[in-house]
């Protein structure tokens, strides 16, 4: 494909015309440097979509003249890495084109004020209003499929995923962790104009944050005040320094599993900005919903896309049902109850075919409990309170560190009440009736006619939903997705992008 450069917004409707394509953008101020470069390549590596790079510095999200003068350009240079990282085409407009004067067309938006007056909004008045105007602007004009953001400004990033929502833009955000120079700072047009001793400071403030974040995965809280001490013992000057809900920006609670440490210093006339994401374990995906709604597929398969452990807690009531038949249990009686807890060992461990198969006592038992005995049994025996107690602290357990998405019908109100990501999952009972019947774990339902298995499903979902201790219901946090008319791959894709949207890309970095 031809590079071009565009210079005119009417030019940029014909391009959209010509490329056939959907577009992936990447906004800048120009002064591109390795994060600027590492967005265009994520972009570029992520699909096959046209990669628009802008590079436009709005001058309505500047507070301070003298910034916007001093802000450094560096045209020539950027249009050259951004071609070579990656980028089709290179969007660079005047002043005038964005903002013709007297268009009555240009909306000035206001960002919202519960996100806009923290951090950042303390002391740049209006410079959020200024950012939602111009992407607003730039979105509208060049309509792509995909935005790309760095989480190095996380606010502007929250800020921009409300206005996506806000103004029902068709515009799905994508970001990328803060990206750090040689020595941890983070990458910023700014960087050029610290001289070598505020570098050292700015240094200094970096692994400050990076120390803290260690220090909280020991002692899982942290000291704003030692922080600010030794920052202060430098003589850094501090604008901010808090702790807050990673999305919320208000402050962090102790229930919190994610929280944001942000900060922003003054060295000499530059102002930079630095955060960590403090984490207590890594995230948890809940995913609840009847039989048949296509759970254990679609969490298997997002287990093996984010590099989670995938916990079936269906197959440890239907493990444990299994012993209760084989021995002969008379599960009434607490106590018969209580000694098959003592000794039983349920373990789940990967086959060659990146399936679990699932032990009791070292046997393996993974076909025998998907049989149509265990499913008419599992409802009466998952009902009974000393079962759940029992289960329910193994896979507490076995979630401790995080790491997971778990699959049952408790998992989001019971089991994990403080997930990431809480999905539940369901579609009509003719559809799960018969995803039931072709599932090659179930083969002794292919001779089950159509309607017999329509209320054998019924029969289990009343008895799931009616028990008295966690019943099957949707989470208030949960989201519900009725699986009906999609694709497997299609429900699995809605839910990473709901992953990725609540969790930090810098998350996963160790
Ligand atoms: O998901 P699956 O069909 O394998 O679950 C079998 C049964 O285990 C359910 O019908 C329900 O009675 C029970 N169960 C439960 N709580 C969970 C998971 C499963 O009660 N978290």
């Amino acid at each position: 494909m031809k590079k071009v450069i565009i210079r005119k917004t009417e030019e940029i409707e014909n391009w959209r015309r010509n490329i056939n394509s959907e577009i992936n953008f990447i906004p800048t101020m120009g002064n591109l440097h390795n994060g600027h470069l590492k967005l265009i390549s994520t972009a570029k590596n992520d699909n096959s979509n046209v990669n628009l790079v802008s590079i436009f510095i709005n001058p309505l999200q500047f507070d301070n003249k003298l910034d916007l003068e001093n802000y450094p350009k560096t045209v020539d240079n950027d249009i050259k890495i951004s071609f070579s990282n990656g980028a089709d085409a290179i969007f660079i407009p005047s002043n005038e084109d964005i903002y013709p004067a007297n268009n009555k067309n240009i909306k000035f938006l206001k960002a919202p004020i519960e996100l806009s007056s923290k951090l950042c909004g303390l002391n740049r008045i209006g410079h959020f209003d200024g950012v939602c105007t111009v992407v607003y602007r730039l979105l509208n004009l060049i309509k792509p499929k995909n935005l790309y953001l760095g989480e190095k400004d996380w606010q502007q990033l929250l800020i921009l995923k409300n206005l996506v929502l806000k103004e029902k833009l068709n515009v799905a955000i994508k970001s990328i962790p803060t990206q750090r120079d040689f020595d941890g700072i983070p990458l910023s047009s700014r960087n050029v104009h610290l001289s070598k001793n505020e570098r050292k400071l700015i240094r200094f403030f970096s692994s400050e944050l990076l120390e803290a974040k260690k220090n909280f995965q020991q002692e899982k809280n942290i000291n704003l005040n030692k922080i600010i001490k030794k920052l202060s013992e430098k003589k850094i000057s501090i604008e901010y320094l808090e702790h807050l809900h990673p999305h919320t920006l208000q402050k962090a609670r102790l229930e919190d599993n994610i929280s944001l440490l942000a900060g922003a210093i003054r060295c000499g006339k530059t102002r930079l900005i630095d955060h960590v994401f403090l984490m207590k374990r890594r995230p948890i995906i809940a995913i609840d919903g009847p039989a048949g709604s296509g759970k254990s597929t679609v969490t298997r398969l997002i287990a093996k896309k984010l590099n989670l452990l995938y916990l079936d807690t269906g197959a440890m009531y239907r493990a444990l049902s299994w012993l209760i038949l084989k021995e002969n249990i008379d599960y009434k009686k607490e106590k018969k109850l209580l000694n098959i807890f003592k000794d039983i060992s349920i373990i789940f461990k990967s086959n060659t075919y990146s399936h679990q198969d699932v032990y009791v006592n070292n046997y393996c038992v993974t076909e025998e409990i998907r049989s149509q005995k265990i499913s008419s049994i599992v409802s009466k025996i998952s009902s009974i309170k000393e079962v759940r107690k029992f289960l329910v602290e193994e896979q507490r357990k076995i979630g401790e560190s995080g790491g997971l998405v778990a699959e049952g019908r408790d998992i989001g109100t019971t089991v994990f009440p403080h997930a990431e990501l809480k999905i539940f999952l369901t579609a009509s009972i003719d559809e799960r009736a018969k995803r039931r019947k072709f599932d090659k774990n179930s083969k002794d339902l292919r001779e089950v006619d159509l309607n017999t298995l329509k209320e054998l499903i019924k029969k289990r979902d009343f008895e799931d939903s009616n028990r008295e201790i966690s019943p099957l219901i949707k989470a208030n946090d949960a989201i519900e997705i009725i699986t009906d008319r999609y694709t497997i791959n299609e429900v699995v894709d809605k839910i990473i992008d709901l992953y990725n949207d609540k969790i930090p890309k810098e998350t996963e970095i160790k």
